[in-house]
């Protein structure tokens, strides 16, 4: 089937901790049109992270200049001081390949592009089971201290009202199950 990729873009969005990490890379890894938007951020790189793969990591002062500058299509202060943001000039370069940039975002971030780009746009709500799971998987994953744990758990709970606000929305109790039902509503997608 001839596909039109024209301008799409797919986003997938979730409280942290939900598994949208291993969905994003699942639907990767099966649909060569998708390419990820790398983000820029302001945190600190984690231990396996990459500078241009993972996020674009930035100073707080040059992420302010690019505000300035108008250079993003989004930007969040996602946690207290920790700025991220889709820059135009990577979804610009996505599309010029030929390809439809995969957004890793914010509920926030997301509800911005969805209303930037609404015919174009599938956007994917990726749900935990519950706020107790999210807990387990944050604390297993180990990258959180006491503070930015409970930050989260916070933001998660808040989050998850706005599921009704997206395309799609996946509960993931199962990565697998999660994964395959992701896979239908991209290919679908892709193939309009
Ligand atoms: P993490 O620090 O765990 O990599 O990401 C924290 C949160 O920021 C995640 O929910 C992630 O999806 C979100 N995020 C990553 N990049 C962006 C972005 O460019 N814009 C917005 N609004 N959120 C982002």
């Amino acid at each position: 089937m001839q596909e039109n990729l024209n301008g799409k873009l797919l986003i997938i969005t979730a409280p942290s901790g939900a598994g949208k990490t291993s969905i994003t890379k699942y639907l990767m890894k099966l649909f060569p049109q998708l390419a990820f938007s790398v983000s820029a951020a302001t945190r600190a790189p984690r231990a396996h992270e990459t500078n241009g793969v993972d996020y674009h990591f930035l100073s707080t002062e040059d992420f302010q200049q690019k505000i300035q500058n108008n250079e993003f299509i989004e930007w969040e202060m996602v946690y207290e001081g920790k700025y991220y943001g889709t820059l135009k000039s990577e979804l610009q370069r996505i599309w010029q390949n030929n390809q439809v940039p995969v957004l890793d975002i914010d509920v926030k971030g997301a509800i911005h592009v969805q209303q930037q780009f609404p015919r174009q746009t599938l956007a994917l709500f990726i749900e935990p089971p519950s706020i107790e799971e999210l807990k387990k998987r944050l604390v297993r994953r180990g990258t959180e201290t006491e503070e930015s744990l409970q930050a989260r758990i916070n933001k998660a709970a808040y989050e998850i009202s706005f599921s009704h606000s997206f395309d799609e929305v996946i509960v993931n109790d199962d990565l697998s199950r999660a994964c395959a039902e992701a896979e239908v509503f991209v290919r679908r997608f892709l193939e309009a």
